[in-house]
């Protein structure tokens, strides 16, 4: 069986490794890549000081399906924990502790957030839980800023929701869906609806349940996060490497073709495939398919991505930088350009172990290109400034010694509370195109885990073929 996967981002090369080393063997697999690297949203650059990556930096311990593959190929010894310290909101010209309770920023009691909110806004989330509650359907979504702004108030949503979630989705609350980016709390959603006589539920009580489980949970599992000591570039030359698949890079396909049973990629090898896997953002995918599955490119042209930019930087010495793994910019500030920094030396021992100081400043959210258009020396110019803005350390006199700017165009897709309907729809349709599957962030969730998950489900329909 011949199969082409198209791009060599985490899940193009997830998909390769587990077909090419799948037992009873007996696939060919070749790889094409548009770029003039693989990894795709996962970039290690060799700093002098060391590689350090400008896409993800992280990825979520707690799923142990990914940790297991991290074992499965001889990485167990490569992946490192954080230091464990606090990180910092900036709202209205002042840096605050961000708050550990509640789920992605939001309470079940003004306790948390009061020193983010006013006294009003407090009285607001505490009176919650006795006003009358909301409707929500079973099994549906809803919009995460709507939903906070009109139960807790806009303060809530600009000063912590936006500033966690737009950290991990590069979108305010007001781009994102509840089941879409905070699952755990649609389903405490739905299971509320369905005990109440009226189909009513409130956001405090549903989140108070969710920390009340949290509680119950057993201590002791480690970290929540991990990374890779050298970086992602471990993991992604890995999966490469042992995938034994032909990996072809500045290789952009722009079409999918039929050939009787099989399919041709414009672009590709003079190759006729049996199966093509598209592993590429959802609006490329769109494109590819549109001779092949009309019906399912229409579907996925919807998907809209959030730019992003990366500034990497780091100084001769870390004297004066918080004692913090990062600070996140709550939304409306209007001192400042930058929506995070990451404290990447004092986040990670590892990094700290270098000398010095290492810090990632992270530009635009969904709807924001500026940064992304701006010139090199202005985005490093914005991040230097305002990280002296919240931090108070001037990264000029601390001596800048190597920046890497990153532009991610289309970075990540948007969760909104559309998504995860399209996605079944998307999957729906592709049923029935024999030969073809899609994967990505986009699919099964933009985390690291999520990605492998969905990459592996897709190889693995791919065997059930063979
Ligand atoms: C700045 C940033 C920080 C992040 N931080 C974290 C984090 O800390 N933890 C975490 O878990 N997740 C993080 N993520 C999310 C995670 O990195 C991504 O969701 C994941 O890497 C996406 O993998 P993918 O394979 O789906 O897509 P991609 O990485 O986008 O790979 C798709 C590949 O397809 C190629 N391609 C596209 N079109 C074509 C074509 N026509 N022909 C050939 N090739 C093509 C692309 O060049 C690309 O290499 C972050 C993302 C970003 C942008």
């Amino acid at each position: 069986m011949k199969v082409a996967i198209i791009g060599a981002g985490l899940a193009g090369l997830t998909c390769a490794y587990e077909l090419g080393t799948a037992e009873g063997g007996g696939i060919e697999v070749d790889v094409y890549e548009a770029t003039d690297r693989i990894g795709g949203k996962l970039f290690t650059v060799p700093f002098e000081a060391g590689p350090t990556d400008m896409g993800a930096e992280a990825f979520m311990a707690r799923r142990k399906d990914a940790v297991e593959l991290f074992h499965q190929l001889g990485l167990a010894d490569a992946l490192v924990e954080p230091s464990g310290l606090g990180s910092l909101v900036y709202v209205d010209g002042r840096t605050e502790p961000l708050p550990r309770a509640g789920i992605m920023g939001i309470p079940s009691t003004s306790e948390p957030v009061a020193h983010l909110v006013s006294a009003e806004t407090a009285a607001r989330i505490d009176a919650e839980g006795s006003t009358d509650g909301f409707a929500w359907e079973i099994g549906g979504d809803q919009n995460v800023g709507k939903l906070v702004r009109e139960r807790y108030g806009d303060e809530v949503v600009d000063n912590v929701v936006t500033s966690l979630l737009g950290g991990v989705y590069s979108c305010a609350a007001d781009d994102l869906g509840v089941r879409a980016t905070i699952p755990q709390l649609a389903a405490e959603f739905d299971r509320l609806a369905a005990a109440s006589d009226n189909g009513t539920v409130h956001l405090s009580e549903a989140v108070r349940n969710l920390e009340d489980a949290r509680k119950e949970l057993p201590t002791g599992q480690g970290a929540v996060f991990n990374a890779f000591r050298d970086g992602y570039q471990e993991l992604y030359e890995t999966l490469a490497e042992e995938s034994g698949a032909d990996i072809y890079i500045d290789a952009f396909i722009s079409a999918i073709t039929r050939e009787g049973e099989g399919f041709r990629l414009k672009g590709g090898e003079d190759t006729v495939y049996d199966h093509v896997v598209l592993a590429t953002p959802a609006p490329t995918a769109a494109l590819l398919l549109k001779q092949v599955a009309p019906e399912v490119a229409a579907t996925l042209k919807t998907v809209q991505l959030a730019n992003s930019v990366v500034v990497g930087m780091r100084f001769a010495t870390d004297e004066g930088l918080p004692e913090n793994s990062g600070v996140l910019v709550a939304a409306g500030a209007d001192d400042v350009g930058a929506k995070a920094f990451t404290l990447s030396s004092r986040k990670w021992p590892h990094l700290a172990e270098r000398g010095g100081a290492l810090v990632r400043a992270s530009f635009g959210r969904f709807g924001d290109d500026v940064p992304l258009r701006a010139d090199e020396d202005d985005l490093v110019d914005w991040a230097l400034d305002d990280l002296q803005t919240i931090t108070g350390f001037d990264g000029r006199a601390a001596g800048l010694e190597e920046i890497y700017v990153q532009r991610w165009f289309g970075g990540l897709p948007r969760f909104d509370e559309q998504h995860l309907a399209t996605v079944a729809t998307a999957r729906e349709q592709l049923a029935s195109v024999v030969g073809i599957s899609a994967t990505g962030a986009w699919a099964g969730g933009v985390g690291v885990p999520a990605v492998i998950a969905d990459a592996r489900a897709a190889a693995q329909e791919i065997l059930k073929q063979r």
